[in-house]
């Protein structure tokens, strides 16, 4: 048999190894409702197979390069799919952070006798590969087998966008992916911010202020807002809830939204979101105690206005929006109980997932209460009312959400504004998801204030003005201004455009 020929054969075999071992377990726990969902993640398996398969022809071409890297490609293959069939988690940033500052006694809990026996077993196939290459292709493969190898892998690599995307967060671009990040990240260059002047400031010796950002949760979906379905049950029967049902938002992406709530920032001065500091850095100045607690994956754009608040914490993990197992922000709950009586003032800010696809995910399932959910990973091969059910699901459980925020706060003078960072489009045009700026149904977020009758005996004339203000059309500027004037604060451009206690 030709030498060329016998070495595909190997390729083709150690690839589908590749493939079934460290490729299919991330894909265990995917929808596969219907047909078409199976057919959707085969294609989706086999597309980064495929790329298994370029990789293993460059391992391969040279035999001391093969005996090096290959024990070395299963033995990291082994470890990424042990976690993530077993621990739900994959490569990111924020794994290798908690990974590099984790006890090594801490690390031993997590290892056990079958990620041991598992590593083993993908080491001897990987022997055997290696025991294969060196005797029966003893040759190396010539110069031009090798620019053929790379030509195709860097064109199969480049050619799909959407295809490169779902090859960065799957074995093994996911590590060097991650460890890229993580390595510029460290090297990010601090950013120099000033504070806008502070015109006025009357604060209560006592306050909690809840800060929680939504997630493509769209206004017209809310109950508090006549949608005909029940997606606000608790909410709905609370006392001292307003909802705002007529917020505008120019950003329909998270990474651009979220720095203009939490600045100065306006459709003017946008910069302001990058040159000024928060509402987070001026309270915490204030004397409150300021803690970050977020169910999202660590982000650049606002990374910085994060580390102003003195804790950050992450529920995210090792989680992506490639996992399909559970990421609820239920998970924040407990913190907010770690940071309590740090100070009488306090500050906490709940980043959550809300309404995010994949929907099902971010919803607990004692509250799937509207049936039937979606069955497919890719959106557009639901029906609409799967959607439309999945989706609305996750205000199901916004609601039980803020609830339980609302319980634990309700004894203190406190003040809760929800904001979510923008809508999302339901089928709407075509449309799908969200960040297609000109979408109406992604420009008109869900927003809502809800006050202790502690906190309404400190500013009954603020209160007033929120009940009277709650139908005007507002732009999710009001949010920087009116968390701080809630707090007790007035800043320079304070005035009743953009504040709804005013
Ligand atoms: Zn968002």
């Amino acid at each position: 048999m030709r030498a060329s020929l016998k070495y595909l054969i190997w390729v083709l075999c150690a690839s589908l190894w590749a493939t079934l071992c460290f490729v299919l377990p991330d894909f265990l726990d995917n929808p596969v409702g219907d047909w078409k969902a199976l057919l959707s993640v085969l294609i989706y398996i086999l597309s980064v197979g495929i790329f298994q398969f370029f990789i293993i022809c460059l391992i391969g071409a040279n035999k001391y390069i093969c005996a090096t890297l290959l024990p070395i490609y299963a033995l990291l293959g082994s470890v990424c799919s042990y976690y993530r069939v077993f621990y739900h988690v994959s490569i990111t940033p924020l794994l290798l952070d908690a990974a590099l500052h984790t006890h090594i006694r801490e690390a031993a809990g997590v290892v056990s006798i079958w990620l041991i026996v598992w590593i083993v077993c993908n080491l001897c196939i990987a022997i055997t590969f290696c025991t294969l290459r060196w005797r029966k292709i003893v040759h190396s493969l010539q110069w031009f087998y090798w620019l053929i190898i790379i030509l195709g892998m860097v064109i199969y690599y480049m050619a799909v966008p959407r295809l490169k995307q779902a090859l960065k967060i799957r074995y093994p671009l996911n590590i060097i992916h991650s460890v890229k990040e993580y390595v510029s990240d460290l090297n990010r260059p601090s950013v120099m911010r000033v504070s806008p002047y502070i015109v006025n400031s009357d604060i209560p010796d006592s306050i909690i202020v809840v800060a929680v950002i939504g997630e493509a949760t769209r206004a017209d979906h809310m109950q508090l807002n006549g949608y005909p379905r029940s997606t606000n049950p608790k909410l709905s029967v609370r006392q001292n809830i307003t909802s705002l049902s007529n917020i505008y938002s120019q950003y329909t992406n998270t990474n651009a939204s979220v720095p203009h709530i939490f600045t100065r920032a306006d459709s003017i001065n946008t910069e302001y979101a990058y040159t000024e500091h928060s509402f987070v850095d001026l309270l915490k100045n204030a004397g409150f105690y300021t803690a970050w607690l977020s169910n999202k994956n660590q982000v650049k754009p606002y990374i910085d206005i994060m580390e102003e608040a003195d804790t950050i914490v992450y529920t995210s993990g090792a989680r992506t929006q490639s996992l399909y197992a559970k990421w609820l922000d239920g998970e924040l709950l407990p913190l907010m109980d770690t940071f309590n009586k740090k100070s009488s003032r306090q500050l906490y800010v709940l980043h959550t997932m809300g309404s995010h696809w994949l929907y099902d995910t971010h919803v607990s399932d004692d509250l799937c209460v509207f049936q039937p959910t979606v069955s497919n990973r890719d959106i557009r091969q639901n029906s609409i009312e799967q959607i439309v059910n999945s989706y609305d699901n996750t205000i199901v459980y916004l609601d039980a959400f803020l609830d339980s925020v609302i319980t634990k706060i309700e004894h203190y003078p406190a003040i809760l504004l929800y904001l979510s960072d923008h809508g999302e489009s339901l089928g709407e045009g075509g449309r799908f998801l969200h960040a297609q700026d000109n979408a109406p149904e992604e420009q008109y977020p869900a927003a809502l204030v809800w006050y202790s009758d502690k906190y309404k005996a400190l500013f009954p004339e603020k209160i007033e003005a929120l009940h009277k203000n709650s139908q005007r059309y507002y732009r999710t500027d009001y949010y920087f201004y009116s968390i701080l004037y809630a707090a007790g604060i007035e800043v320079d451009g304070d005035n009743t455009a953009v504040n709804i206690f005013k």
